[in-house]
């Protein structure tokens, strides 16, 4: 027999689990198993919500690489029971988790939509209760027997983002995040639109989850005056497999001596160096100056259009779930469209 349509949310916590407790006259996390309290509108799906809540709801500035692994396990462990899952998460770290997920979860033919909410969804005013609502909807919706949107995605204020693509852009708009450099996959008006020709096609294949992580990476944003004292410091740091280097435009950094020495050094000594732009939107293009030129010639990769959370969460997970790769091997993995994450 043929099983009702379902969908899972899992909740980690961020404002969005807060409600305010007279008592105290504060915002507390509230018990997640009476969510329909809140929004009692979940009744009125027609096919089965579930929840679960992580232990302890947390702000997503606690998240880290053991968050990740527990939300893939619960979508691993419930995969063949739903046919969409939520993520209720902070907003602060979301841009990241949700490009964690979309690498780790490989082969995935299901929707993973992660949301939250800047108002907490026990106010009044709260963006919380349609973000919750019509990701539920995102999340069962089927077209031609498939899922509409198989792939780890943010729906945020109207706007469903390829979560790898996506970047908190506001701390008080509720559109708080954007997508700059690839369309949206869903806008929700009266009607949702699906942007089919953006959207990933599930692999067909089974679910193939991986957790490793390797946190042995830094993020280096280049200033005018940064010091070798910083960059040596940086690039010195026992252990260190990558560095994320966030440079100007389109990828331009300083020609000083010292600073591609360093680099110089890094990258000879094994180091992995990616290069992304500290602009909103836009790519690297290494060959268009002379100050990128240099960065390629020794041997930086190109981020091209990632996002910065895209770029770390990328090389954190090809380095953690490929054993003792050499940076050669992981310099062509980083080349190469994993998820979606690179035009
Ligand atoms: N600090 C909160 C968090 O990221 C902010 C939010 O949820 O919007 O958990």
């Amino acid at each position: 027999m043929k099983r009702e349509r379902s969908v899972l949310i899992i909740y980690t916590g961020g404002t969005i689990g807060m409600v305010h407790d007279e008592s105290r006259d504060t915002l507390v996390p509230f018990d997640f198993s009476h969510i329909s309290d809140q929004v009692p509108e979940l009744h009125r799906f027609g096919y089965s919500v579930n929840s679960i809540s992580f232990n302890k709801p947390i702000d997503s500035s606690d998240v880290d690489p053991a968050l990740w692994a527990k939300m893939a396990s619960a979508i691993e462990e419930n995969y063949d029971e739903h046919d969409g899952f939520i993520i209720l998460h902070g907003t602060d770290t979301m841009a990241y988790s949700a490009s964690a997920l979309s690498f780790m979860l490989g082969n995935l033919g299901k929707p993973v939509i992660f949301t939250g909410s800047q108002l907490p969804i026990g106010l009044l005013r709260t963006d919380g209760r349609e973000n919750l609502i019509t990701s539920i909807e995102i999340a069962a919706t089927m077209i031609d027997g498939e899922p509409a949107v198989p792939e780890v995605s943010i729906y945020f204020e109207n706007k469903l983002m390829r979560g790898n693509r996506a970047t908190k852009m506001s701390t008080e708009q509720f559109n708080a995040f954007d997508s700059p450099n690839y369309p949206l996959l869903a806008e929700a008006g009266t009607e949702i639109r699906f942007n089919r020709q953006h959207i990933n096609r599930g692999a067909g294949r089974k679910l193939k989850v991986s957790e490793g992580i390797c946190s042995d990476v830094a993020l280096l944003k280049i200033f005018p005056g940064i010091s070798p004292a910083a960059v040596r410091a940086v690039l010195s740091m026992p252990g260190l497999r990558a560095v994320v280097l966030e440079t100007y435009g389109s990828g331009n950094a300083p020609t000083a001596e010292w600073f591609i020495a360093e680099l110089r050094k890094f990258i000879r000594m094994g180091g992995i160096a990616i290069n992304v732009t500290q602009c909103h939107g836009g790519r690297v293009e290494m060959n268009l100056y002379e100050t990128g030129k240099r960065l390629l010639d020794l041997g930086v990769v190109s981020g091209r259009d990632i996002t910065t959370e895209a770029a770390l969460t990328k090389i954190m997970h090809i380095l953690g779930s490929n054993g003792d790769i050499s940076s050669e091997r992981a310099n062509m993995l980083l080349n190469r469209s994993l998820a979606g994450e690179i035009s």
